[in-house]
């Protein structure tokens, strides 16, 4: 390492570490984290690659954000309780302003996930970013892939094709009013994982009244589009999915779109939304700012009719 890599994570790294579960953070030879009695470690680590995972002119800052949001958002998938992250850094030259610039994402994110950067590693080569999260489930109360009933609901949190769409308007392929077009650009580089969501979909434990939220009996995070996660949950579960297109939330931004052809396929097929993909059983009640979409049958794979070109690689998992 460079004899001024501690001056650098002093200077950019290390401003970001306090949380309650951290009993130690960056600076010694591994950060401790603390978990409360009855609860297991649950952690995901998510690299991303300049010019494979994200453009190369974007906005350090914006890098940095998204690189932690979307680790983020596979604890979300679990229904853990953030605990902290670690950061492995690989930079081609210790440049001052991007590292400037990407340390005020990353501190963001920390920020805005609860989640603080515990220690990483850095080190010298092509760009590239890797985010370990740490986060704490109940034992054996986590939420999986599995577990899906036929007669359980579908449903998913927040809009879906607003990354998708932001990536067209970066392109130069959508170009919707100038609002619009922010705010589907923010939604690409500000992913918003559902924390929040996931732990209250773990329900507040059996027979307790008054839980306002029913536990999900399976749940995944949409990452590479809602028919291929969807898919991970139908394989997981060993049931099939149904999807209504008709019922897919779009943000006004993409319901703006003159083809809504197009908007349902970003809304199908895009990935990087970050919004939960979770089935609850059938008496249940959507939580606030989630839409029911689909069904859970007996079967395999995921269907949705009007969109059988794009379904057809999903109904096989083989
Ligand atoms: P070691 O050689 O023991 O792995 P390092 O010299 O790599 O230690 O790192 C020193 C301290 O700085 C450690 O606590 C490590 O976790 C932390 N650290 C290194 N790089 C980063 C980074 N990019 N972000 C946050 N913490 C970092
Ligand atoms: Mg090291």
């Amino acid at each position: 390492m460079p004899a001024d890599e501690f001056s650098l994570i002093a200077r950019y790294f290390s401003a970001f570490g306090a949380g309650p579960a951290v009993a130690l953070g960056v600076g010694d030879d591994c950060a401790i984290l603390a978990l409360e009695p009855g609860e297991r470690l649950a952690t995901s680590v998510d690299t991303v690659v300049a010019g494979v995972h994200f453009l190369e002119d974007s906005l350090p800052e914006d890098v940095g954000y998204r690189a932690v949001a979307a680790a983020a958002s596979d604890l979300a998938a679990m229904g853990a309780r953030p605990l902290g992250m670690t950061l492995a850094l690989t930079l081609r030259d210790a440049d001052e302003l991007w590292l400037h610039s990407f340390s005020q994402g990353v501190g963001a994110a920390a920020a805005d996930l609860a989640l603080p950067l515990v220690g990483g590693d850095t080190t010298r080569g092509p760009l590239t970013i890797t985010v370990q999260v740490f986060g704490a489930v109940p034992v054996d109360r986590a939420l999986l892939r599995a577990g899906a009933q036929p007669g359980d609901g579908v449903y998913v949190s927040g809009t879906l094709g607003d990354a998708a769409g932001g990536l067209a308007v970066l392109e130069g392929r959508y170009r919707p009013d100038p609002a619009a077009a922010e705010y589907l650009e923010q939604r690409f580089f500000r992913p918003t994982p559902q924390l929040a969501l996931g732990v209250a979909l773990l329900g507040v434990g059996p027979g307790s009244p008054g839980a306002e939220v029913t536990r999900a009996s399976a749940a995944i995070d949409v990452s590479d589009g809602l028919l291929a996660d969807a898919g991970h949950i139908a394989a997981a579960s060993g049931v099939r999915i149904q999807l209504d297109a008709a019922r897919l939330p779009l943000s006004p931004a993409l319901a703006a779109h003159p083809d809504r052809d197009q908007a349902l396929r970003w809304a199908l097929a895009g990935g990087d939304d970050y919004e939960l993909c979770f089935c609850l059983p059938s008496a249940a009640s959507a939580p606030a700012g989630c839409t029911r979409v689909g069904e859970v049958v007996a079967g395999e794979g995921v269907s949705c009719p009007g969109f059988g070109d794009l379904t057809a690689g999903y109904n096989h998992f083989s």
